[in-house]
Order: C-alpha cells, then structure tokens, then sequence
C-alpha cells in the first residue's frame, strides 16, 4: 500500500499510511544546506557516491525483473512463489551479495473449490473467476481462486442483506432500521475499512457469510475507462486480500513460526470462522438489482445502475467455500536476504525490504516493489565493488506472505528481535513501488527530512526537476510548508519493524489511476500500458532506495532529526485536548506538552552539537559509537514492554493502525483509545505514561549529545 498508492493489504483506493497535516517548512531546517549526521568532507564524498549510485537503476533491467517476475500468479505457499524466491536469490548472489533464505512454517489454507449461486430469484451459479482479456497474455493463465485469504469454510444458504461499506456504524444504521443479519449472508462494499474489519463485523453480528465487492464508485468505470481499454476495474475484476486482523502467523503469535515452534490449535487462533468471498460488480449487480424492502440512507447508494435495497431479501444467495486446512494447512513461507556487511558498525542494520507474493501476477503489488529492492541492491553492491563499503550493514529483503498479514516480515522481526533491536536503524519499505508518476512517501517524522533531502537528489522521470520538486508542485503547497507525508498506520511489512520494535521506518512509492488492486489484472501488460509504460518510476524508486540506504548507512552520527520529530508530535495535542474538554474531565495534556517541548529544545541542542563536533578527527569511532547507541534508544523508548491495552503486541505508542478501521491511523494510541472508551481515569494515567516515555526519550537524546562532549 502507499501514501497515494495501493498498499498490500491496506486499501483498494489505497493509502498504507495515512496523511498527516503538512508541517511548516520551517521545522526541518535546522540543518540548512549541510548533511546531517556527516562531517564537511565526508558529505562532500557522500553527495558523490550517492549521485553515482542513483545514476544506477536501470529502466531496461527493472522492465526485464518485472517481466519475468510477474510472468504468472504467485501466491505464497506455492510453487510459483519458489520461482520469485530462486530468482531474487539468483540476481542477489550475480550481484556479489552474502544471501541466506530463512523458512517459516504457518497456517494458510488454499482454498480447493470457491462457489457462489443465487438461489432466488431464477437460480443462477455465478461466474467468479476473472476472464482473459484481448492483448493480454497473462490474464489467460491461472489464476488463484476468488477467495480472501483465512475465510473460514462452509456451505450456507440464506437471504442477502446490502450492509454498504460493513463498517460498525454502518450495523448501528441498520439496527436503527430494526434490520438484522443474523443467519444471512451480507454483502458489502470495498472501501472506508480494511476488509478483515468487515468480516469480523459481519461474523460478530450473526451473518453466516460474507461476500465483499469492490463497487465501480470506488475503482471502475465511475472513475475512468475500465481494463483493457483504461487502467480501472470491469466488471469481471476482483479484489481478492487478506481478512486476517493480525500480524503475523495466527498459530504462533508473538513468536517465529520456526521448526518446532509451538503451535496453537485453530480454535483459539484468531481468525475469520464464516466464508468470505471477494466478487466483482458484474457478480454484485446480479444480487443487489433484486433486493428489496428499505432503500437504506442516501449514502448507501453506488455506482450500479439501479436503485440499492437493504433487504433482506427476497434474493437468496448459497455460498459454499473448502479449503485445504484439514491436510495442508501448514506451508512453509521463505523471506531472502542479500547482505552488504559495514565496515565500522557492522552490527546497525539498514534494512530495504518489500513483500514478494502477490494475489496474481502482482506486477504494481509486489513486483514493482521487489524490483525497486533488487535495483536497489546492484547499485549499492557497485559500489561496494567500487571501493565504496558502507559504514553499516545493508540487509534487502524480499518478504513472503505479505499478503496473508505481513506473515514474513512479522515472524522474521520475531525471530530476530533482540538483534533488532540492538541494531536495527532503519527499515524502508517498498510496497507498490511504481504504479504511476505521483510521489508519496512517510515514515517515522525522524526520518522524513533524509527522505525529503534524497528525493532532492532523484531526478523525476518526467524530466521536469527533482522527484521533489515534482511532489511539492503536485501537492500544491504553500511555498512556506513542505508537502504532507504519511504516517506508519499498518497495512505493509514496516509493521514488525515499527509497531512491534519501534525501529524509525520509512516508505515511498509512485501512485496513480488503478483499478487491478489484488486482481488478475494487475500484471505486466496493465503496467506496460498505463501503470508504468517505460519502467522509469520502478527506476526512480530504486533510486530512492540507493539514496536512502547509503545515507542512513554511511553517517558517522545517525541522521534522525528529533526536532522535527517534537514538533509533529505536538501537532496532536490539540485533539486531544478537545477530547478531554468534551468530556468535562480534569485531566490535561500538560507534562505531556512540556516533556515534548523539553524535547524539541533538548533535540535543537543535540543537533547544534552534532553539526560542531563532526569536524575531521574530533570523534573516534568509539565515540560515534556511543553516540549513536544512546540515538537507537531514542524511539525504543516510546514503546512499551505491555504494549497496548487492546493489542499487546503492537507496543509502539505513536502510530498504530485504528482497530476498528484497519487502514485509518491513531496517534497516540494508548491516550486516544483510552479517550475512545470513555474512560477518565485511564486517560488520565495513559497522559502521565505517554509524558513519562516522551521524558525518557529526551533523555536518550541528552545522552547523544554528551557523548558528542
Ligand atoms: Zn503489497
């Protein structure tokens, strides 16, 4: 998923990270021309090395990864999906990488047979797989059946209910209508939620199946010219994506899914138990058209040519859905690693990643991004051969799963967690990495200034100036602010690395018109014909990547920027304020605004020092080191060991995904559920916790700049 872009599991129009307000331009120009984290000279010699390296990815080549990565379907737990893993490790080992695999074994069914009939009106079965397409080759290979990822099984019959979106309100509305959808099956749109929130939705209100389709208001031919004659959704494309609602393998949770692992028994794992079904709209019409009994609030309406009913009835529907959990539940899932090993602090760990499994040929969700990473990674290892060794160690990695719920990414930050946290700097994520010509990139606000300085550097392929000088023209900003950046909510494989771990991440991508999200469509002729005809944004994201992963690796001091870092955070005091006032309660937001503002100012010092001790020969390498220790402890100390009160494995306490949305992000998770359930004197104690953590945090900052002295 992506900022402007589709993300993995996130959205269909999607948006992994949500966009924050823009911060003012001034914020982030405590550094002025310099290089933050680099002494004069060496960021002289940076500035050369990362031109080199971002002159590097290739369109030609990225066209050739992309081809023959998306050349078929390729979902985790199969044999095509082996393929990517030889491929990706092939190129690696060419390139003079260090690779390992690691396996993991996890629960993920397949599904063995998918059918879907309407039984009233005029029995008809339902054609759901998605059908060739003149000119495009792929489309007539195949493909995975039309199911959503961890739907449970099961043969029902029952009249149909129209719950537009299958959002909690959208249950309150219909209760209000005196409508209930026990022992039916719903169907609802696409949109407004992560799809796994629909379907617990639905199974918590009694519903004993849902189908889920993705109506033309939302990506089809209400919004553009439809595939193949346009980039949007016909009638016969289907979402297809995950319904899980958590990270990671649902039969060990909180640990790896190593050989030998525990596993829990599926009855206590938390996972959907009724069939979920992603259709098209052509499919949807053929139910909704015949509903009847209230036409639900204005809002509910689509984009199908027809007056929409709630029902229930009198269309009845039979949904009938196994899997192959009884005898293959289990498969093994294989994440890759190409390694450049640093040559001063070998153990920090810069890690680009993008997830390798798709729901068909995937060539926008993930080729794109796993090209982006292997570009990446031969102009980093260029210039290793060059001579150029990067201080720390750069680890690219191909992720598995992804689209089951960021399964290999999860139980990887599981399996190595006590080395990341020691070590892990940064994680950047390449998750739909090119699938138009417009910028959108976010992050942990620490890292956004270095994404911004290299996106500076990466010429946009429309030859117009910089990627960001194209992204602030596009954003149309004010000239005195910079353009809004995405905050980490969840949806992608940056979700181990900063809601479990606190590691800063970091993400970007090129977005644009697209209607093949999660569809068989979404492959090599789709992208050679509208996504990205020349390959140049699949170029330029790997330009980025280079960028990035050389900058944050070779800084003698880390390059994190805590001001700006302060000065976002104390962007969401306000709300919160609101909150407490509309509650009449007592608590306030005090020690929470002074210890931000302690740290802002503590971060100003800290930045002051470091620009005047990187001058050549004040630091040993003893020195930076102890240095950029205390600047890893900085953002771990804004987790906590518990986590959070509803999901404890999610222990970051700046961003996390909403629970009951899915894609929305919460700031301040802790305070705002807190606010969320009513409750005053948690608020109360959850400000105090937040305040104390963001105290502990300057003092980590303080600690950098007195081991600068
Ligand atoms: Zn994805």
């Amino acid at each position: 998923m992506s900022i402007l872009r589709t993300v993995g599991r996130t959205s269909s129009l999607p948006v992994v990270l949500t966009l924050c307000a823009a911060l003012p331009l001034a914020a982030q120009q405590t550094a002025g021309a310099s290089m933050p984290g680099y002494s004069a000279s060496a960021a002289a010699a940076e500035r050369v090395l990362e031109s080199d390296a971002i002159a590097r990815p290739d369109p030609a080549r990225a066209r050739a990864h992309s081809r023959t990565l998306s050349a078929e379907t390729h979902v985790s737990g199969t044999p095509s999906q082996e393929r990517t893993r030889d491929y990706v490790i092939a190129q690696m080992k060419a390139m003079g990488l260090e690779t390992e695999v690691r396996r993991y074994d996890v629960f993920m069914p397949h599904p063995t047979s998918v059918r879907v009939w309407r039984m009233a009106p005029a029995m008809t079965e339902l054609t759901l797989a998605e059908p060739a397409v003149k000119g495009d080759p792929t489309s007539a290979l195949p493909q995975y059946l039309t199911v959503n990822g961890y739907s449970g099984q099961g043969d029902v019959t029952a009249d149909v209910v129209y719950v537009n979106y299958g959002l909690i309100e959208d249950y309150a509305q219909l209760d209000s209508l005196g409508i209930s959808v026990k022992g039916r099956i719903v169907v609802a749109r696409y949109g407004r939620s992560f799809r796994g929130i629909k379907a617990r939705e639905a199974e918590k209100h009694g519903a004993v199946a849902i189908l889920i389709y993705s109506d033309p208001e939302d990506d089809g031919y209400v919004r553009g010219d439809v595939y193949p004659n346009g980039p949007m959704r016909n009638r016969n494309g289907v979402q297809r994506g995950s319904v899980l609602n958590v990270d990671g393998d649902p039969a060990t949770p909180g640990y790896a899914a190593k050989a030998g692992a525990p596993r829990i028994p599926e009855s206590r794992m938390e996972i959907p138990h009724i069939p979920v079904v992603p259709i098209s709209y052509g499919n949807a019409g053929e139910l909704l058209d015949g509903l009847r009994g209230h036409d639900g609030p204005q809002s509910w309406q689509g984009g199908l040519p027809f007056r929409y009913h709630v029902g229930p009835g009198p269309v009845r529907a039979r949904v009938r859905v196994t899997d192959d959990r009884a005898t293959h539940g289990t498969k093994p899932i294989y994440d890759t690693f190409g390694i450049v090993r640093g040559s001063e602090f070998p153990d920090e760990l810069v890690i680009v990643g993008g997830h390798r499994d798709a729901w068909g040929p995937g060539a926008a969700d993930n080729v794109s991004g796993t090209v982006s990473v292997l570009e990446a990674a031969r102009a980093v290892a260029e210039a290793v051969k060059a001579g150029h060794r990067p201080k720390r160690t750069i680890v690219f990695a191909t992720w598995d799963a992804e689209e089951w719920g960021l399964l290999g990414s999860t139980e990887y930050v599981e399996d190595d967690s006590l080395r990341l946290m020691r070590g892990g700097v940064a994680y950047l994520n390449q998750d739909v990495a090119a699938q138009g010509a417009r910028f959108g990139g976010g992050g942990s606000p620490s890292l956004r200034p270095t994404l911004r300085d290299i996106a500076r550097a990466v010429p946009d392929p429309n030859g117009k100036g910089s990627v960001y000088a194209e992204w602030r023209r596009a954003s149309a900003v004010a000239d005195s602010a910079e353009p809004a950046m995405g905050d980490p909510g969840g949806g992608s494989d940056f979700a181990g690395f900063y809601n479990h771990l606190g590691m800063p991440i970091a993400e970007w991508g090129f977005g644009g018109p697209g209607g093949v999200y999660h569809s068989q469509y979404d492959d090599f002729t789709w992208m050679s014909k509208f996504g990205d005809p020349g390959f140049v944004y699949h170029a330029a994201a790997a330009r980025i990547a280079a960028g990035m992963a050389l900058r944050i690796a070779n800084a003698e001091i880390l390059p994190y920027d805590y001001v700006e870092f302060a000065r976002t955070m104390q962007t969401y005091l306000p709300a919160i304020d609101r909150a407490l006032a509309s509650h009449k309660w007592s608590g306030s937001t005090g020690a929470l605004r002074q210890a931000l503002s302690d740290m802002e100012r503590e971060a100003g010092q800290f930045a002051a020092a470091r620009a005047d001790a990187l001058v050549p020969g004040a630091l040993t390498r003893q020195r930076e080191q102890a240095v950029n220790t205390a600047l890893l402890g900085v953002e771990r100390a804004l987790t906590r060991p518990e986590g959070l009160r509803t999901r404890p494995w999610f222990r970051n306490l700046i961003y996390v995904a909403d629970e009951n949305n899915g894609y929305a992000n919460m700031v301040f998770p802790s305070v705002n559920e807190a606010i969320r359930a009513g409750d005053e004197q948690l608020t109360t104690r959850e400000l105090a916790d937040l305040a104390q953590r963001f105290e502990a945090a300057t003092r980590a900052i303080a600690a950098a700049r007195a081991a600068l002295q």
